[in-house]
């Protein structure tokens, strides 16, 4: 059976260029960076030409990219230690962030006693940021706001620039989880002035295990992994070598191919769009995912207007891949947080969300067999009119 991946949200397939250039790492340098010798400093050359490369990326200086295992390891790292180092005794956030942001707050709320004002997203699952102005001119506390650069389970994306003003001028510090939008998009961070940022390489065709949280110096931000000296004392523990060099392989293509992978990824999901509401009837998209401004163009969250609890396993066992939630939630028995913003008590009960993911790799016969298989398994559900209250 002809596999179809479009579940990219979740995780990316590798580039075949990244497992080369870490198989070679493996092979030729399995020296320790910390160590003196040639093997180590060969080691710690790759390790700073990637963090290099990042910097000029994002448009900072190398000191301020930290590697860490992954996007929840760099999240957790900068809500927990903005706390316990930074004195922030208050986080402004919303209610669509994952969960490693989510349950870092909480944690921080329930331990540290920090006050937490979530901002609820409208049924498009936008932030109004007068809301946001107006919490930040209301309280002199120190205040931390966490709001992620695009949603993960509906793609809608926020002005991470405008917000980064806001905060600026309200002297609190801004973290953004950019774990959906890194290295799929240009960013310049001497010109947008977010403290924090976090990402993860496996989002964009990198190795799972690796990630970087970028911590504006100025900050002055300490890391809460303690042992030895390694990534400037922030994070302590022996760097992934071959996963960095993977890191900055992934990048690296990404980079060079940025606007074609752009155009195609648009064009797949403008596809997509037009033949799922050709042949499934009444199918819905959720938040801003089904317009092509505000949203990310990898995520594509589609409600079908049935319940139908068993669609991702009936969609796999068709050998096509997508998710019902978000990859880390899809197991939990609770529903979605996010889909609980965007959705009405009525859809939460008669209808079924999707999670239908792209990447540069995803093709239109990819679509086309989902959109037939969608047709099928619609076609097995007696389409009543529910009379769904949508909004
Ligand atoms: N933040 C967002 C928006 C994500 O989508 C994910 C992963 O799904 C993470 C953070 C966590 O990243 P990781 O899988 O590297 O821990």
């Amino acid at each position: 059976m002809n596999k179809i991946y479009l579940d990219n949200a979740a995780t990316t397939p590798l580039a075949e260029e990244v497992i080369d250039a870490m198989v070679n790492t493996m092979k030729m340098n399995f020296g320790n960076p910390s160590s003196t010798h040639s093997f180590g400093q060969e080691a710690k050359i790759l390790i700073e030409n990637v963090r290099r490369q990042l910097a000029d990326y994002l448009h900072v200086t190398p000191a301020e990219i930290i590697f860490t295992s992954c996007g929840t390891e760099s999240n957790n790292m900068i809500i927990k230690s903005s706390v316990e180092h930074l004195g922030v005794e208050r986080i402004i956030s919303s209610p669509l962030e994952h969960k490693c942001v989510s349950e870092s707050i909480l944690d921080m709320k329930n331990r540290k006693g920090v006050e937490v004002v979530y901002i609820r997203p409208n049924e498009k699952g936008d932030i109004d940021l007068n809301k946001l102005e107006e919490l930040l001119k209301s309280s002199d506390k120190k205040t931390l706001v966490s709001l992620m650069h695009a949603n993960n389970e509906i793609g809608n994306i926020v002005d991470i620039k405008k917000i980064a003003e806001l905060c600026k001028a309200n002297n609190a510090l801004y973290h953004s989880d950019t774990v959906k939008t890194m290295a799929h998009m240009k960013f310049d961070f001497s010109d947008i002035p977010v403290d924090f940022a976090s990402c993860s390489a496996h989002k964009f065709h990198g190795p799972k295990g690796v990630g970087f949280a970028f911590i504006r110096k100025s900050t002055g931000l300490k890391g809460i992994i303690t042992g030895g000296p390694q990534e400037r004392s922030l994070r302590a523990g022996t760097e992934n070598v071959a996963g960095i060099v993977g890191l900055g392989k992934a990048l690296e293509l990404c980079i060079n191919n940025m606007e074609a992978y752009a155009d195609h990824i648009r064009e797949i999901k403008k596809y997509a769009i037009e033949q799922l509401s050709a042949k499934v009837p009444n199918i819905k998209f959720n938040g801003r995912s089904g317009e092509m401004e505000n949203s990310v163009d990898s995520v594509l969250s589609a409600l079908l207007p049935y319940k139908d609890p068993l669609i991702g396993l009936q969609l796999d066992m068709k050998g096509i891949a997508i998710s019902q939630g978000s990859a880390c939630s899809s197991g939990a028995s609770k529903p979605s947080m996010v889909m609980m913003m965007v959705l009405t008590e009525d859809e939460m009960e008669h209808c079924t969300p999707l999670r239908i993911s792209f990447s540069h790799m995803t093709t239109k016969a990819d679509i086309d067999a989902l959109a037939e298989a969608l047709a099928e398994i619609s076609k097995d559900f007696a389409i009543e009119k529910t009379n769904v209250e949508h909004r």
